[in-house]
Order: C-alpha cells, then sequence, then structure tokens
C-alpha cells in the first residue's frame, strides 16, 4: 500500500504529433475543455518544436505545465538535432522524459544514457520523468523485475539521493504503448510495488516522495480504474493526449 498523499499527476506525450499550429489549436481546445483545478497536477510534452507556442498558449494557466520528450546530456557542442537541458529550462519547460521505450527502442537509447540524461535534467534544473519497462518477450520469459532493475538502477546510478529522490518515474510496459492494451490495473499495481521497493532499497525513505506514474494505452474510458490501483500516482498518456476533449476526461476521470 503506498504512503504517498500528493496530487495526481496527469501527463501528456505527445510524440511527433502536433506541429505549431495544431499545439495553439489544442490549447485552445483544452483551456475551454479542462478549468484549472488544484487536486491534479498536468503535464504536457509537445515537440521541442511547438515548446515556445505552447509556452504562449498556456499563459495565465499555471496549472498547465510543460516539458520536453527528450534531451541530449552536453550542454552545447557539435551534436546537429540534438536539444541540451539547459536550452529547455530557457525555453521554459519544467520537465523531460528521460527513456521513453521509443528512444530506447527506435533510436538504441541505452539504461546508462538515460541516466545521464537525467543527471543533466537536474542540473538544468529539470526534472526528469524516468521512462522505464518491459517487452513482451521480457515478461513471458520471468524477466519483468530483472528489467526494471537495470533501468530504474543505471537511471538512478549518476544523481545523489536526494535528486534520485525529487525523480518521478513512469512504468510502461512496452508492449501497452501505442497498441491498446493497457495492463491490468493488477499488473500495474505489482510492478509499481517492485519499483517502490527498489527505489527504497537505493534512497530509504526519500524513495516515497517519488510519483510513480503508469503509461501504456491509457484512455478515457480506462483512467479512472489505472489511477486507482495501489500505488499508481499519476498516468503518462500518449495518443489519447492529442486530442483535448478526451485529454480533459481524464485529467478529471476519477474525480
Ligand atoms: C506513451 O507514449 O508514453 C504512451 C503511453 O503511449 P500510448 O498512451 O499511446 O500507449
Amino acid at each position: 500500500m503506498t504512503t504517498r498523499t500528493t496530487r495526481p499527476v496527469i501527463a501528456g506525450n505527445w510524440k511527433m504529433h502536433h506541429g505549431p499550429r495544431a499545439t495553439a489549436d489544442f490549447f485552445a481546445a483544452f483551456r475551454n475543455a479542462s478549468e484549472p483545478r488544484d487536486d491534479r497536477t498536468v503535464v504536457f510534452f509537445p515537440p521541442a518544436i511547438s515548446i515556445s507556442g505552447a509556452v504562449a498558449a498556456v499563459q495565465g494557466r499555471p496549472d498547465l505545465l510543460l516539458g520536453v520528450q527528450n534531451i541530449y546530456w552536453e550542454s552545447k557542442g557539435a551534436f546537429t538535432g540534438e536539444i541540451s537541458a539547459g536550452m529547455a529550462a530557457e525555453a521554459g519547460v519544467r520537465f523531460v522524459l528521460c527513456g521513453h521505450s521509443e528512444r530506447r527502442h527506435v533510436f538504441g537509447e541505452s539504461n546508462d544514457d538515460v541516466g545521464r540524461k537525467a543527471a543533466a535534467a537536474f542540473a538544468a534544473g529539470l526534472t526528469p520523468v524516468i521512462c522505464v519497462g518491459e517487452t513482451l518477450d521480457e515478461r513471458r520469459a520471468g524477466r519483468l523485475e530483472e528489467v526494471l532493475d537495470a533501468q530504474i538502477d543505471a537511471a538512478l546510478e549518476p544523481l545523489d539521493a536526494d535528486r534520485a529522490g525529487a525523480a518521478f518515474l513512469a512504468y510502461e510496459p512496452v508492449w501497452a504503448i501505442g497498441t491498446g492494451v493497457n495492463a491490468t490495473p493488477d499488473d500495474a499495481a505489482a510492478a509499481h510495488a517492485h519499483l517502490r521497493a527498489r527505489l527504497r532499497d537505493r534512497i530509504a525513505q526519500l524513495a516515497d516522495q517519488v510519483p510513480i506514474l503508469y503509461g501504456g494505452s491509457v484512455k478515457p474510458d480506462n483512467a479512472a480504474d489505472l489511477l486507482a490501483a495501489d500505488g499508481v500516482d499519476g498516468v503518462l498518456v500518449g495518443g489519447a493526449s492529442l486530442d483535448a476533449a478526451g485529454f480533459a476526461r481524464i485529467v478529471a476521470a476519477g474525480t
């Protein structure tokens, strides 16, 4: 049973969707569909090219927070196509996804890369949302806990205990991302309990302040059940975060 009492985090990862025009349209609709509320933390992860438009679009709505989907760990240099944590912070975001499964599986990011990115995020004043999760083959082979441990240990390795305790975690089983097949609330609760225990082994009571989000085919119709699962402190939503009305339903789920 989790002892955490902080409000649920509802995060939307837009992936490679919503350029600057669509971003303005989204926020115009979302601001109408979802009133400010103090019982939820709402974070959007638009593509980097849309961040400045998103910053402008959330003016006057301090309840709507922003993050980037990825950073590189160096602060500047000859790294064509990359952005640094400092640049993201300067642009006005507060969060960064580190180690999303598409970064790991499409772009070959290693567990150690994720740790470097988490450290770079903190150095720039950003909060990393460290994503972990197993493939279907790994789950079927009984390797769930081993895979999660390797991912979380590498991600936290470069961080001191205070920083590790200030990170966010997202449990995103690869087989549930973009497939329409979500983990059951019981599956999510079991994985979250394991992650919480592993965090406690590493950073003792500081572990209890780390929100652990569930991600993987969260929709307006299943969000309330997943948010009610033991140890689930929020949801990280991909496809269903692209529609303003639908995402507003997820923000309101279970309330
Ligand atoms: C994600 O992109 O983090 C995600 C969970 O995607 P989806 O909700 O579409 O499965």
